[in-house]
């Protein structure tokens, strides 16, 4: 699931390089140099809502799902909403 981080930080997965200027984050708009895919839409996201993601209820279901899509060769999950 590497292929989801795009900056470097996150614990466990691999680095990739920071991006030399900040990103806007799709969801809260907050610049950020840390984005990830989220599990349950098509969003990139800073970690700060990452976190929220990992505190709902329906992380794990949309963890899932998202690794079952991609078991199945669908990289275009737009992911349970
Ligand atoms: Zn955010």
């Amino acid at each position: 699931m590497a292929k989801r981080y795009q900056a470097a930080g996150h614990q466990g997965e691999r680095d990739w390089p920071t991006p030399k200027e900040s990103v806007a984050c799709q969801r809260c708009g907050k610049g950020t140099f840390a984005t990830i895919m989220s599990y349950f839409n098509t969003e990139s996201i800073c970690l700060g809502c990452e976190k929220e993601e990992q505190a709902s209820p329906r992380y794990e279901e949309a963890k899932r799902a998202e690794n079952e899509a991609v078991r199945q060769g669908n990289y275009n999950f737009k992911g349970i909403g």
